[in-house]
């Protein structure tokens, strides 16, 4: 081409000549063109550029003269190429402008218009390519071992799956097979869902990668290793593309996560192995409390109801007895009375116990009407007055020190009687345990919404299971000196108190009992001190047979200001009411008396001294409500309040 060029050049010379020159110029490439004489006829400015000859001094100069400032001989590919052998693509570098360039020279024969053989040069700087080429090169030498180096194993495919590049990690995972294409591949690894299924060779994700899917984080089961042991790998797949956008290939990335995969199912299997774990012993834990707390219930209601039997049996046999002894003696009017006397009696324990339970069972809320204000302080004072001439008998001899700490004005809202009666169970317990003398203390306290009393001793204390149990009914270590109805009706009271009962105790470290009572709502009504209510000092006649009880009530009422006389019996208490120089407000009399019935006694009573206020003790009594002799009846056992409002109620 270049030569007809060079021909129309030399024919037209003129306009074609310069047709010639704009070719020249217009190929990126150093043109030089040498007629039959090797000397120079044609040049571009390129040419001019590279070797830095003006156009004066290249005109008609020798080939072998033509590139002064090559950096290499060339004599050698003139004359091959004008012996008429093309020399191609020879890399020459030549030093320009001070710089290196690397050409690629190369020389064609040609004949000139006379038929000479002349030589075309042409020169390509490729200095900037062989740079590229060099860089390329090493990137590529780079990405390979970043490719070898990855601990991921990538597999480049072609379109038909066929292997074209695998990295250092897929041939070890291979080896020593290696698979050619993705059918051996798929065979070699077996792959399956982790739920088992089996893919096919289609499913693969390099498969479907090669229909142009790109495939993320498939999690399957392989076959690794000569022996073929399970690995789980996590498999991206993308398709590669050629300028058309059609796929060409595929590579895909492995990523080894067996490891990782067992410790997470491990770790699973873990978490729920202690889940299970707990969700067992907790239900464990339940039931066992539950059928503790069931059992204790159980054996709670079991003593209940052992201990009413066993009381009421008590009091069923004296009554049979009598009153088939009543029947076999009918006719012996002393012998009636007797049997009469000893029904009563018999019954009478029977309805105290009663009482007792009822007061433990009936939780319910105290009725408004018999509430008033009481300040558990003076109760104190008052329980321990009552009750300290009797300490150091029930502490079988002991000497029994006190030790009180009274806040002012402990007021809670109740019945007086009740809270008495707790207070006085406590005190009792305590000398219970200090068989051998020892420290009562007696402690109320006003702190925030609580009033508090507890009555500590430094006795022999509680086991746990005693602790656990003190409030049962009927529980007692006491044997035949105990009824375990004390703290039962204590935890009774508080509770119907909207208060509650605690125990601290330990064996050998005393005990104490802790009655926790809410500050009254509203106003305090104005009979509240226990020791205003009863200024007006009465003279009582006592009739109680049971010592116990006389002295309880004696000193009761005497605590509560009275003067009190105490007979034993129907006889003395006749002798008393006849004699008209002793003065007499309150005749209380029991009714089951050794020598007669407490009804003739107060008969008597109503005609001696008309004026005379008169109340009847009982617990098993069927005329009481009935009888116009008397002005009041009280069921025992006597409830403290009870018996001082009656009394304070014969103005
Ligand atoms: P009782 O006094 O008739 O046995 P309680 O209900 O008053 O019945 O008490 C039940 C049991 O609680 C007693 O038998 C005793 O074992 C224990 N208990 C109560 N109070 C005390 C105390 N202050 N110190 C040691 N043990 C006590
Ligand atoms: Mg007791």
């Amino acid at each position: 081409m270049l030569s007809s060029a060079l021909e129309t050049a030399q024919d037209t010379n003129g306009a074609g000549l310069s047709r010639l020159d704009a070719l020249l110029e217009a190929v990126p490439l150093a043109v030089a063109v040498f007629d039959g004489g090797l000397s120079l006829v044609a040049t571009n400015a390129r040419y001019r550029d590279l070797t830095g000859l003006d156009v004066a001094q290249a005109t008609g100069r020798s080939i072998y003269d033509a590139f002064p400032n090559a950096l290499a001989d060339l004599t050698e590919q003139v004359d091959i190429a004008a012996g008429g052998v093309p020399v191609v693509s020879v890399r020459v570098p030549f030093q320009h402008r001070g710089n290196k360039r690397l050409v690629e020279a190369t020389f064609i024969p040609l004949n000139d218009v006379r038929g000479e053989r002349g030589v075309l040069f042409a020169g390509s700087d490729v200095t900037e390519r062989e740079e590229l080429r060099e860089d390329l090169a090493r990137s590529v030498a780079q990405l390979e071992s970043i490719f070898d180096v990855l601990p991921d194993s990538v597999r480049v495919v072609d379109a038909d799956g066929g292997t074209v590049r695998t990295n250092a990690q897929a041939q070890q995972e291979h080896a020593p097979a290696k698979p050619e294409t993705l059918r051996e591949l798929w065979q070699l690894d077996r792959p399956r869902t982790l739920t088992g299924t089996t893919l096919f060779v289609h499913e693969h994700p390099t498969a479907r990668a090669l229909r142009g899917e790109r495939v993320r984080g498939e999690t399957l089961e392989v076959r690794r290793g000569p022996e073929g042991a399970p690995a789980v790998i996590e498999v991206n797949s993308n398709p590669l593309y050629d300028p058309h956008r059609r796929v060409r290939g595929a590579v895909t990335v492995e990523r080894d996560v067996t490891e990782r995969t067992r410790l997470q199912q491990r770790v699973q299997t873990e978490a729920e192995r202690l889940e299970r774990m707990v969700q067992e012993r907790t239900r464990e834990l339940l039931a066992l409390q539950e059928a503790a707390s069931r059992d204790r219930r159980l054996a709670a209601i079991g003593q209940l109801a052992a201990g009413v039997m066993h009381d009421v049996n008590n009091a069923l046999n004296p009554i049979m007895a009598a009153a088939y002894l009543l029947e076999m003696n009918a006719e012996n009017p002393t012998a009636v009375r007797d049997y009469a006397v000893r029904i009563a009696r018999a019954a009478e324990t029977g309805a105290a116990t009663a009482a007792r339970v009822g007061r433990f069972i009936r939780q319910e809320p105290l009725l408004g009407a018999r509430e008033e204000d009481v300040d558990l302080s003076v109760m104190v004072e008052e329980v321990v007055a009552m009750t300290r001439p009797l300490w150091q008998e029930r502490a079988k001899g002991g000497i029994i020190k006190l030790e009180e700490s009274l806040a002012q004005r402990a007021m809670v809202r109740g019945i007086a009687g009740e809270l008495r009666e707790a207070l006085l169970n406590l005190v009792q317990n305590a000398l219970d345990a200090m068989a051998g003398g020892g420290t009562l203390r007696i402690r109320t306290t006003v702190d925030g919404p609580d009033i508090s009393v507890a009555v500590s001793d430094t006795g022999i204390g509680m086991s746990a299971e005693v602790r656990e149990r003190a409030f049962e009914p009927f529980f007692t270590t006491k044997g035949v000196n105990g009824t375990g109805l004390g703290l039962a009706e204590v935890y009774g009271i508080a509770r119907r108190h909207r208060g509650r009962a605690e125990i601290e105790s330990s064996p050998g470290n005393g005990t104490t009992v802790r009655l926790i009572f809410p500050v009254p709502s509203g106003e305090l009504t104005r009979a509240t001190d226990p020791k205003m209510r009863s200024r007006k000092a009465r003279r009582i006649l006592l009739v109680e047979d049971h010592t116990d009880s006389r002295e309880f009530m004696q000193a009761l009422l005497e605590s509560d200001g009275h003067h009190v006389d105490a007979v034993r019996n129907v006889e003395e208490a006749r002798d008393y009411i006849r004699d008209d120089a002793r003065p007499l407000d309150v005749l209380v009399t029991d009714i089951g008396l050794p020598d007669g019935s407490g009804w003739d006694l107060v008969a008597f009573a109503r005609e001696r001294r008309p004026m005379l206020r008169i109340g009847v003790v009982t617990g098993w009594e069927p005329r009481n409500e009935q009888d116009p002799g008397c002005d009041f009846t009280l069921r025992k056992p006597v409830g403290a309040a009870d018996l001082l409002a009656e009394i304070a109620g014969s103005a």
